[in-house]
């Protein structure tokens, strides 16, 4: 008998599951609205001009190689990194109280710094996501031995952030316990706090000693502003936290499937940040000996050119503003077709998600009527939207809520 006959069956991932079955799908008016990457208006994936640039930068160089990266990665891609999402004036970097460790993107820079805190950080043993989350923290906390909980965020009846729920579980839970916090464009509510509700949040949790972990993987896709999005993130380090940052950068330079990712770790002095990038290698050395280099090389060549820098912002604002745009189309149809219920929530969200309000049922009918593949929470992803089926969507949504 097979040492393997007692393996049971995992479920399979919601996500990819959706996009096997839109794919399978033969209706002409199919939408994909499941799975969280940017089309263009024709349902394209989108290379952004300017990672084309770059790529031609990187092609045409003779003194290119394929030699391992330093196993923290490549200094100029994880400085740069840092100073994207810390601001180029943060006295952290100018005091030598940062660091950073390159990551198989967003995931792998949460399963890093997860890691890292598994081995190294004496606290509560309890990690808290807000409710609903990305699927993967939990999964990634859960197998690492952290006793996984949940914050309030999405209030269901007023289609908003549930602000006294997530205060009062950061008073109540137990000093020294992880809080995941999104800093911009939550996944999948596309609900952020407002600046007033962060500095709220950052005294809640210096209160109680809980250690402040973002997840950023939205910076620039959310408002179209890089700065703007990053303000959490600088507030809480202004206020003198010790942080990580895990960022992504799959969505704001469509790099998807090259994972380029970085985790950022504020200290409280240059020694003790020097002593932890010491215990991140020694962690990253037996996970994945040193990260892959083409994605990072893109990123890299962009964020330290000021020429290409500028046009990535602009690259941005594309993205962005088509979304905006599309969350405007899709209120306006449904405000048109007098749908039951209020819509302002999906012109108030923002970045990539829009928390429809949809429930299983109803997505159910969306799905098997409509051909409109969306997970059952009812989140949309804004950019499997376009000028020719936001009308036809608007449809099938007044029809399954009335
Ligand atoms: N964190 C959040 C909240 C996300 O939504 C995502 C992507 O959907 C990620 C992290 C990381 O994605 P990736 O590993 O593709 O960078």
């Amino acid at each position: 008998m097979s040492v393997f006959n007692t393996v049971a069956q995992a479920p399979a991932d919601v996500i990819f599951s959706l996009t096997a079955g839109y794919k399978a799908d033969k209706h002409p008016q199919k939408i994909n609205v499941g799975v969280g990457a940017f089309r263009t208006d024709e349902l394209k994936p989108y290379v952004l001009p300017v990672v084309k640039k770059a790529d031609t930068i990187l092609f045409n160089n003779a003194d290119l190689d394929h030699e391992y990266l330093p196993i923290a990665g490549e200094p100029s891609y994880t400085r740069a990194a840092t100073k994207l999402i810390l601001g180029d004036n943060s006295p952290a970097i100018a005091q030598g109280r940062t660091g950073a460790v390159q990551t198989i993107s967003g995931t792998g820079a949460n399963h890093t710094g997860a890691a890292f805190l598994a081995a190294h950080f004496k606290g509560s043993g309890k990690v808290y996501i807000s409710n609903p989350t990305w699927a993967n923290h939990r999964n990634i906390f859960a197998s690492l031995g952290f006793d996984v909980q949940e914050y309030p965020y999405w209030h269901p009846a007023t289609k908003s952030l549930d602000y006294e729920g997530m205060i009062n579980t950061i008073r109540e839970a137990p000093s020294g316990s992880i809080f995941i916090l999104h800093p911009c464009a939550h996944n999948p509510t596309g609900v952020d706090p407002t600046q007033e509700q962060w500095k709220g949040i950052a005294d809640a949790m210096r209160e109680k000693n809980q250690f402040t972990f973002f997840d950023c993987a939205y910076q620039g896709f959310a408002s179209g502003d890089l700065d703007k999005d990053a303000w959490a993130v600088r507030y809480f380090v202004e206020q003198g936290f010790e942080l990580f940052v895990a960022q992504s950068f799959a969505k704001n330079f469509g790099l998807y499937g090259e994972r380029a990712g970085n985790l950022t770790f504020v200290c409280k002095t240059p020694e003790d940040t020097k002593r932890v990038l010491s215990q991140f290698e020694k962690l990253q050395r037996s996970e994945i000996s040193n990260p892959p280099a083409y994605g990072s090389r893109i990123v890299d060549i962009v964020l330290n050119d000021p020429a290409l820098y500028a046009e990535w912002k602009e690259n941005l604002k594309y993205m962005s503003s088509r979304i905006i745009d599309m969350r405007q189309k899709l209120y306006q149809h449904l405000v048109d077709l007098k749908t039951p219920g209020t819509w302002n929530h999906i012109v108030d969200q923002i970045g990539m998600f829009s928390f429809t309000g949809l429930k299983a049922p109803q997505v159910k009918v969306m799905i098997e009527k409509y051909h409109i593949y969306l997970t059952d929470n009812g989140r949309i992803s804004m950019a499997g939207l376009s000028n020719s089926n936001v009308e036809y969507f608007a449809r099938a949504v007044d029809d399954v809520v009335r």
